[in-house]
This record gives C-alpha cells, sequence and structure tokens, in this order.
C-alpha cells in the first residue's frame, strides 16, 4: 500500500481507517485478504481441547492431551511459548515434583538451567510432534456461553476476530482470563488486604568475574559474607536506606547462567499494583526497568566481582507473579502444604517449594522479618499433592484451569506458581481432560486410575 503513496496520502488513509474501524489495502496486489482487518468474525476453529495460554501449565496440557489422541489446539498472546520464563526471563525453573513429564521435558530443554533462548522452541517441537496445533499472536478476549457451560472463546489477532469453538477449555493463561470472563468466581490477593506479591523485572548481566558470589535468596544474602563486618543482606539494605537502591529492593538475587561471566538478576519490586490492570503494568514496566540500572550501579560499586557488569538482556515483559486465583471445587491452603497432604485424586504428586511470598507491602520475604534489617525467611513445606478438585472451577461447566491461577490461598499460590510445579499441573490438567473425552464423562467424575497410570508411571 505505502509503495505508491507520499507520506501525507499514507496518513490520510490510516486516519480515514480508523474512522471506520476497517483498514483494507484498497491497492496492493490481487490478493488483498491478510491487509484487511474487520471486527466480525474472520476465521474460525473447531477442536476436542482448548487450551488458552502457552507457558508451562499451557504447553504441558496441550502436550498430554494431544499424546492422548485428542485433537488439541493451543492459543498464545505473545510470540512465543514458554510463558514467564521465556517473556520475562524468569530464571531458573524451580520447584521439585514426581512428574515423568517435567523430568522428559528437562532432558530436552537442558534442566532447571534452561537456555531461554531456545527452550520455546523445544516446546514447539514436543507440541508440534504430539500434534497440537500452535496460534500464536492470538489474544483470547471472550468466552462464548451456552447456558453454565463455556463452549468456545474469541480471540483477537491482527487478523480480525477468531473463534474456536471446543469440546473442553482449558484456561492456562496465568491470570484466570476466561475463567473469570465466564463467571467462575475468584479470589484476589491476601486474606487482610487483598494485596498480591509484587511485580518485577528479572534482566541478565555479563562481565561477572570467575571468583564473585552468587546469592539465591534472602538466607542467602544473610550468610554470604562480603568483608569482615559486612554480609550481602546488610549491604544492601544499607543501600537501600540511604536511598541507592529503591526503598522496596532489600535483596539482589543473583543466579549463575549458563555462559562465563553470565548471571540473571532478580531485585526490582513494585508494590501495591495489580498485574491484570493496564495503568498498573505500565508503571511497572517503566519503574522497574529504571531501578534495574539502579541495581546495576550498586552491584557495581558494592559487589565483588560485580564491577565490570553491563546489562546483557532486559525481558520482552514485566515479570507478574500474582493476580486472580480462581475458585475451585477445592481450595489447596497453606496446611496442605506444609503438612504435606495426601489426595487420591492426586494430578499432581511431590510437589515441593517454599511458601515463597515476596513482600506485598514492603521488601524481601513477606514471613520472618524481625527487624527492618531482616528481609524474612521463607517457610518450608512438605512434598505435597493437587488434587483435581482445584483445577475444576465452581459454576462453570467445560472448563479446566491449569497453572498458578488455581483454586489456592495467596499463601498456597506462593508456593506451587513456581514453573516446574505448574508444568506438572498442566500436565495433569490434559491428561484428565482427554480421557474425559475419551470417556465421555465430565472431568470431575474422570477416572482417576487412569489418569494416574499416565501420569506417574
Ligand atoms: C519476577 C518473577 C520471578 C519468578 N521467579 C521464578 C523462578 O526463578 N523460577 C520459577 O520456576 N518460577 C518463577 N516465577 C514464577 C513463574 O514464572 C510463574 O508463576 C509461572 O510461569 C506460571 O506458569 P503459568 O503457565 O501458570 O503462567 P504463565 O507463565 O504466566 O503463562 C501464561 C501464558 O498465557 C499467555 N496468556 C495470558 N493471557 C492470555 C490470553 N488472554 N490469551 C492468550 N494467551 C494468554 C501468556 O502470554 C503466557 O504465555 C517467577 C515469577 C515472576 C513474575
Amino acid at each position: 500500500m505505502a509503495l505508491n503513496m507520499n507520506r501525507r496520502q499514507l496518513l490520510g488513509t490510516l486516519a480515514g481507517a480508523t474512522t471506520v474501524g476497517v483498514l483494507s489495502s484498497a491497492t496492493a496486489g490481487k490478493n488483498t485478504t491478510p491487509a484487511i482487518l474487520t471486527s466480525s468474525v474472520n476465521h474460525s476453529f473447531e477442536t476436542e481441547v482448548l487450551v488458552c495460554g502457552g507457558g508451562p501449565a499451557g504447553f504441558a496440557a496441550a502436550a498430554n492431551s494431544a499424546r492422548l489422541g485428542r485433537k488439541t489446539l493451543i492459543l498464545e498472546r505473545y510470540g512465543r511459548l514458554g510463558g514467564m520464563g521465556i517473556h520475562a526471563r524468569v530464571w531458573p525453573l524451580m520447584g521439585g515434583v514426581q512428574s515423568p513429564f517435567v523430568k522428559e521435558v528437562h532432558k530436552k530443554i537442558g534442566g532447571n538451567s534452561f537456555d531461554p533462548e531456545r527452550a520455546d522452541l523445544h516446546y514447539a517441537d514436543i507440541l508440534q510432534k504430539a500434534g497440537t496445533t500452535i496460534l500464536l499472536h492470538t489474544w483470547v478476549t471472550e468466552p462464548v456461553l451456552e447456558n453454565n457451560r463455556i463452549v468456545g472463546v474469541k480471540a483477537i489477532s491482527k487478523e480480525g476476530t477468531i473463534i474456536v469453538r471446543a469440546k473442553l477449555i482449558i484456561d492456562a493463561t496465568g491470570d484466570a482470563d476466561v475463567a473469570v470472563l465466564s463467571g467462575v468466581p475468584f479470589e484476589v490477593g491476601r486474606a487482610d488486604d487483598g494485596l498480591v506479591q509484587p511485580m518485577s523485572i528479572m534482566f541478565a548481566v555479563e562481565g561477572v568475574a570467575d571468583n564473585a558470589k552468587y546469592c539465591g535468596s534472602e538466607e542467602a544474602a544473610r550468610a554470604t559474607k562480603i568483608n569482615a563486618t559486612e554480609t550481602w543482606e546488610t549491604v544492601t539494605v544499607t543501600a537501600q536506606k540511604n536511598g541507592e537502591l529503591p526503598e522496596t529492593v532489600g535483596v539482589v538475587r543473583t543466579y549463575k547462567m549458563g555462559r562465563r561471566g553470565k548471571a540473571c538478576v532478580n531485585a526490582t519490586q513494585i508494590n501495591r499494583l495489580f498485574g491484570t490492570k493496564i495503568e498498573d503494568l505500565t508503571k511497572a514496566e517503566l519503574e522497574c526497568r529504571r531501578q534495574a540500572f539502579q541495581v546495576v550501579d550498586f552491584m557495581r560499586k558494592y559487589l565483588p566481582g560485580y564491577e565490570n557488569i553491563y546489562v546483557s538482556h532486559m525481558p520482552a515483559v514485566i515479570g507478574v507473579r500474582e493476580t486472580r486465583r480462581i475458585c475451585g471445587l477445592e481450595q489447596l491452603k497453606r496446611e496442605d502444604l506444609v503438612s504435606g497432604r495426601k489426595w487420591d485424586n492426586a494430578i499432581v504428586r511431590g510437589a515441593n517449594f517454599v511458601i515463597d511470598i515476596h513482600n506485598p507491602a514492603g521488601s524481601g520475604q513477606a514471613e520472618n522479618q524481625t527487624s527492618s534489617e531482616i528481609q524474612g525467611s521463607a517457610a518450608r513445606v512438605k512434598p505435597y499433592d493437587i488434587p483435581l478438585t482445584s483445577v475444576i472451577p465452581q459454576k462453570v461447566d467445560g472448563l479446566l484451569v491449569a497453572g498458578r491461577c488455581i483454586s489456592g490461598t495467596h499463601e498456597a499460590h506462593s508456593s506451587y506458581r513456581v514453573q516446574n510445579i505448574c508444568m506438572a499441573i498442566g500436565a495433569g490438567v490434559g491428561t484428565v481432560a482427554a480421557i474425559a473425552l475419551e470417556d465421555k464423562t465430565a472431568p470431575a467424575n474422570v477416572d482417576m486410575k487412569k489418569v494416574q497410570k499416565f501420569l506417574f508411571s
């Protein structure tokens, strides 16, 4: 279109197009379809299992559903699979779990220290080998409901609106977008004040000296000596108090990445904002990216071995830890995790990660902060199960939920939200969906022996 137009003509065309809601190619070659954008449905698909969201949970759900012979389609709003681990550069994979599926994926992507430049292609290989159809750049916006049953979704794309009809739908959007739009009740934040865990920009640096120390948690920062009198934690808290670091940054977590001299830094954070509000997301993106450079200046000045670091990778989007959690038939609670509760209807076994609550109203961990100098510490759990009933939403049929937005309290969520556990949840949910369809039954009545045999043996 623009080839034989001057700038004024081009702007005029675009302005006109905006007012009528249609951007069309009037003068391009014979086939103009790809340039036409309308608000009516342009494309429709039919599938058995539809997975919304291509993060660790969605990818795993789609893989197992397709492996069990169900026609499966996965929709992802961005251009890559992998969720937070790829788009927000959340690294490494964390969380223990007894899952042959997760073990198999680790073998393919290099384990917890996966290569974020490539892992999304490994995920795509697994899906395509299983026969899943992948649609990227497709943002689910609306459920299609018949009474209290979801029978499809609408999504937007550069082609306009698409519609996908499915027998069962899995919401793996992290934010429970599909469930909430369908009318599933949900909870947000901690019980007393509704605050959620902070958003953060995680970034990579290079130029780290070979003898530099790495500190991946509040406890490690407390135990790591910088000189005769100071630890990583005291140096950081002093900088926080004198304004060299933002007031929300009281711990600078570093992880050694695959290549020599490369580290991943988890330090920035912004509190009291919500990861599904656009004004909050905009503020968080800008503020945390600015914080990242402040953190790098601090590291260069105070942390031995980091004098020559520079930012080598900024993520595409900010990391969102916690938004909506659906209300399911059963809710996972802190006591279930601390006691290592087992369930007969487990879709995940042996989940193991601390109760990791990045302070929604301060810095460091929300728990065990005994003074302003101490950045808290995470509570331990015993290996626990995740039951089928926590992924089946109340009120709406035809829908399952996978990943960080399943039914659990704020505290329980802070443990199972890590990627290995979310992947195992997805593997379980995809298996339940496929077997329920095969046996022509509702997910709530699925034969758990069959499900568990596929998942755990
Ligand atoms: C700053 C930060 C640090 C973290 N550190 C670690 C760590 O070190 N190790 C670890 O294992 N975990 C870590 N986590 C947690 C972990 O990354 C996430 O909780 C996990 O990725 C959740 O998996 P998920 O599949 O449920 O959701 P996500 O990873 O959020 O994936 C959801 C996917 O759905 C897509 N999507 C969303 N809405 C739509 C829509 N409407 N239509 C279509 N697609 C949609 C998204 O683009 C995304 O790809 C961290 C999280 C954050 C924010």
